[in-house]
């Protein structure tokens, strides 16, 4: 009997997406309407699901793709995150950022290397605008003596890797950021900082020349054929040999990893554009770019006229929601703790105000694990971000692309070696003890 994978949950995005605002309407995508046939159709418009229709199209230049989002390109986690495409491990659940052990840190960092390449490969051969990719590093920011301890200690870590980066001081971080909020600050110069929203816009409109790109096209039903699926929509269907689930967490909307990803909302808010006063009394560099040192603390960023105007963006906050949503009173909570961050680090710019504030959803495993490549008969996966999937995910997209076309390589080996995301606890249990040990984890970080 045919199998039919119905999808129980829809991704509803909570906030506008600032960084896609601020870059002005677009030409939309077409809605996908009626009946066609590809060869393989990718479920997802985000960095995973881009990625992977560029690795096809880089692989098999005559295969025919299609890429279905459900909502608009730019506009899901892909285009509401903080654009950080980190080189170097950043273990969110360790004190420091360290992985496991020197040698898969190491590896690690070779394969971040490759998911950075690609995208630059990308951002030359589709002209996208350089002040969406910038190649400036970042620095981990402390500003207690615990949170410095722990930047030196993760330095140590760098220097073990043969890594370089620096320690600046508070003179210099304020130098840098206009805040004398820091201790220390650990500068690394592997990050790329990205305009998400206009990276995303730029691969997708890059891409749309070779293949169809649907957006406000939700896939509510997958049907399993003699060969490959059919992939329905409310208003239309495509018939194809093979489809790569590139949604992340609703890999289980469609009935994948059921019971083993934690679906975690991340929240930001977008400054309005600075006045020329305003960017007076700040003061500092035009971009910079800062993470606590303690992972559950505060991201800051600053970014000027080339990624869209001269804004900072806050970003602070995760809460657990099984129920892949976040409601405006999640959104609201954490903008009024976001604005208090903020307030600390900028007591100058009291009375500026924010524009956007936004939630964003995103998939971690308890073990670390991401699933991409063979999850069934002609179906695929590049899915579980980690939280990290600016890099992750265009990777786990690569994966996905070559193992639908039968290609091995690093990349594959990768995430063919990761076993299954581990088993969560029961609800409503894990759910309570896992919000609770996020509210700890983030009142220790308090000032970071
Ligand atoms: C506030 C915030 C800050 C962050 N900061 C960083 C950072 O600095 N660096 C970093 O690396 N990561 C960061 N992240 C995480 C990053 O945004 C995600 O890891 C990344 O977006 C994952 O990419 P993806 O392509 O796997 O999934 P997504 O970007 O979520 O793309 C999946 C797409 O699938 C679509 N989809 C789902 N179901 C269906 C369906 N049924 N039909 C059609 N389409 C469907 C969704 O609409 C979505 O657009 C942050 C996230 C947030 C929210």
């Amino acid at each position: 009997m045919a199998q039919k994978l119905g999808v129980r949950r829809l991704p509803r995005q909570t906030g506008i997406a600032g960084w896609d605002a601020i870059l002005g309407p677009r030409a939309p995508f077409a809605t996908l309407e009626g009946h066609r046939i590809c060869d393989v159709v990718v479920i997802g418009g985000g960095f995973a699901g881009l990625s992977a229709v560029r690795r096809l199209r880089q692989l098999d230049p005559r295969a025919s793709v299609a890429v279905i989002e459900a909502g608009e390109i730019g506009k899901g986690a892909a285009g509401r995150n903080s654009g950080f495409m980190i080189d170097l491990p950043h273990e969110l659940t360790s004190e420091d950022y360290a992985g496991e052990s020197s040698a898969s840190d190491r590896s690690l960092i070779e394969l971040n290397r490759h998911a950075i390449g690609f995208a630059r490969q990308a951002v030359e051969e589709y002209a996208i605008p350089e002040g969406y990719f910038r190649h400036e590093g970042k620095v981990n920011g402390a500003v207690s003596e615990h949170a410095h301890a722990q930047n030196v200690a993760y330095a140590a870590h760098l220097a073990s890797l043969n890594e370089g980066c620096e320690m600046l001081d508070a003179q210099a971080m304020q130098a840098l950021t206009g805040s004398a909020h820091y201790r220390s600050g650990l500068y690394t110069p592997g990050t790329v900082m990205l305009q998400p929203a206009g990276y995303i816009r730029g691969l997708a409109g890059g891409l749309s020349h070779g293949c169809a790109i649907f957006e406000n096209s939700p896939v509510c039903e997958l049907v399993q054929q003699d060969r490959g699926w059919s992939v329905q929509t409310s208003r239309g269907r495509i018939d194809t040999g093979a489809v790569i689930l590139a949604n992340n967490g609703h890999l289980e909307s469609f009935g994948f990893a059921k019971g083993r990803l934690m679906h975690i909302f991340l929240f930001a808010s977008m400054t309005e554009e600075l006045s020329p006063n305003a960017l007076q009394r700040l003061g500092g560099a035009t971009n910079w770019g800062v993470t606590p040192s303690d992972p559950m603390g505060t991201t800051m960023r600053r970014i000027s006229a080339a990624q869209g105007g001269n804004r900072i963006i806050t970003r602070t906050v995760a809460r657990l929601r099984p129920g892949m949503a976040a409601s405006a009173g999640d959104v609201a909570a954490a903008a009024r703790v976001m604005r208090g961050k903020f307030d600390k680090r900028f007591p100058q710019l009291a009375d500026v105000g924010m524009e956007y504030s936004w939630a964003g959803h995103l998939c971690l495993a308890y073990n670390g694990t991401s699933i991409a490549g063979r999850i069934d008969r002609d179906l695929y996966a590049a899915c579980v971000c980690n939280g990290l999937g600016t890099t992750r995910s265009t990777l786990a997209g690569i994966a996905a692309a070559e193992t639908v076309l039968g290609h091995q390589g690093e990349v594959t080996d990768y995430f063919a070696a990761q076993p299954m995301p581990q088993r969560l606890p029961p609800r409503p249990l894990a759910e309570i003890g896992a919000n609770l040990f996020i509210r700890w984890k983030e009142w220790r970080a308090y000032n970071e």
